[in-house]
């Protein structure tokens, strides 16, 4: 369930990006997302779950690339920097500390968009009354 509102917050900041290009219209062709590995979100659910949310709506056809972040931690004892572990309780490997500072894996960012502008909508000029000739 975290994937469907994840989706839905991706479609909310797609909606204001949208409104900033008014009146013209984006064709969305990919929207690449970076997705740490620590924010629980599985890539595959996420897809799909975009995939069926952006059915029928203007963001039909749009491609959700995801780019992977991994999770990266720093010591506070030694400022090294490591790739915690699960196993071993996402504790740092050169003083065994517990994982106080995360570098980078929180991450669920649109990174980019690939989109191109079509033209607004045409709209219905009223049309210019004939001039009446002069009597
Ligand atoms: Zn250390």
């Amino acid at each position: 369930m975290h994937e469907v509102d994840m989706t839905k917050c991706l479609l909310l900041s797609m909606n204001d990006w949208k409104r900033q290009h008014a009146p013209r219209q984006p064709r969305v062709s990919t929207v690449h997302l970076q997705v740490g590995a620590f924010t629980c979100v599985e890539p595959d659910q996420l897809v799909f779950t975009w995939e069926a949310a952006v059915q029928g709506s203007w963001l039909a056809g749009a491609r959700l690339a995801i780019e992977p972040v991994p999770l990266v931690g720093r010591c506070v004892l030694c400022a090294s920097t490591y790739a915690p572990l699960q196993e071993q309780a996402y504790r740092s490997p050169c003083c065994d500390h517990p994982m106080e500072e995360i570098v980078s894996g929180r991450e669920l960012r649109i990174r980019s968009v690939e989109y191109a502008l079509d033209d607004p909508p045409a709209i219905a000029t009223p049309s210019t009354p004939a001039c009446a000739p002069c009597a």
